[in-house]
């Protein structure tokens, strides 16, 4: 971890141009990953651009992101970046999940892969991947605290301890260790406001994503054992309330009492249904998702089913009930 670190650091002393991208259906560690990460630089007077898809960006608006720190189409991208960039690919188990076009990926003097995913497919030439690290912000934080020499302003700080409380669920989850406390107290201490945070990621919901969640509650299924719950969000109730914000709502059937697995799934398309799979104690959800094609952690994973919506369901409950 310590070597990577170190070789990593050299580079960012060393080369004057990157670009940093992160998965597809970015989250908040994604977000604030990318965003630490390319302030850093800038700091650094380096050459840093990031790449977001638009779409993703909505419940982060807290974290100022100005046009100019990021771009969010291919082509203006392209045009403007010089050639011989590193990708800096940031919460992406393999390359497939990158959330750039092929082109712009294969035209990376080198990639830099930094990641807390188990089955992380080790793709760049340089590999800093732990998995025993809650958030990639964790990570992130290591290298801005070795190159800031320890102070962190706020602009890198908010989007660093963005990241740390949406992948432990605001502290919530299993992966909320000792480091990710520490870590969150010197950012507090730094001056980051959680609770402003908090609020906004998990305490702030529109109108609309309130009617939709009450008709996906209408979709709520359990297993006879009861030890699988879920739920699914078709084309036409993201229509009927008017938006196609999710994000949550999978915690609806794994918080139920004595469920071990949680599943949401979405209807992107006709037939391209999004699962996102949640356990509480001991089912391996990863592995679930990895029988589709998919990935992600123990306790959280996804995987996108190309059949239509009934067909995904039972197909994907049926391995479900099998880890539990
Ligand atoms: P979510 O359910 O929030 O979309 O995803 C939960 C986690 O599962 C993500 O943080 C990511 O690690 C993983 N994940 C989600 N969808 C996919 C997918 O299609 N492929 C892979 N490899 N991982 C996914
Ligand atoms: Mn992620
Ligand atoms: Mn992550």
């Amino acid at each position: 971890m310590q070597k990577e670190i170190n070789k990593i650091i050299e580079i960012f002393n060393k080369e004057d141009n990157f670009l940093i991208a992160g998965h597809v259906g970015a989250d908040g560690d994604c977000i604030g990953s990318v965003t630490a990460l390319t302030r850093l630089l800038r700091k650094k007077n380096k050459s840093a651009r990031a790449y977001f898809n638009r779409d993703t960006l909505a419940p982060f608006s807290f974290l100022d992101l100005n046009k100019e720190e990021y771009y969010d189409d291919f082509e203006r991208l392209k045009k403007e970046i010089e050639s011989d960039y590193i990708l800096i690919a940031l919460d992406s188990g393999n390359l497939e999940r990158v959330d750039l076009e092929k082109e712009i990926i294969d035209s990376a003097k080198y990639i830099i892969n930094i990641d807390h995913h188990q089955d992380n497919s080790r793709f760049g030439k340089i590999n800093l991947v732990d998995s025993d690290k809650a958030a990639v912000g964790e990570m992130i934080y290591a290298v801005v605290k070795e190159l800031l020499n320890g102070d962190i302003p706020l602009e890198i700080g908010t989007p660093l301890a963005t990241a740390i409380i949406t992948d432990t669920g605001a502290l919530r989850y299993e992966n909320t260790s000792a480091d990710v406390l520490r870590v969150l107290a010197d950012l507090v201490e730094s001056g980051v406001n959680i609770y402003k945070i908090n609020k906004e990621i998990f305490g702030t919901v529109s109108y609309k994503a309130i009617v939709l969640r009450g008709l996906v509650l209408s979709t709520l299924k359990l297993s006879e054992d009861g030890k699988v719950a879920w739920l699914y969000v078709s084309r036409d109730m993201m229509h009927e309330a008017g938006t196609d914000y999710t994000e949550g709502l999978v915690n609806q059937a794994r918080d139920i009492e004595d469920v071990e697995i949680g599943i949401l799934f979405t209807e992107e398309e006709k037939e391209k249904i999004k699962v996102s799979l949640r356990s509480n104690f001991y089912a391996k959800v990863n592995k679930i998702a990895s029988q589709f094609d998919g990935g992600g952690h123990p306790r959280a994973a996804g995987a996108t089913v190309e059949k239509d919506l009934q067909t995904a369901i039972k197909e994907v409950v049926e391995v479900a009930k099998k880890h539990v």
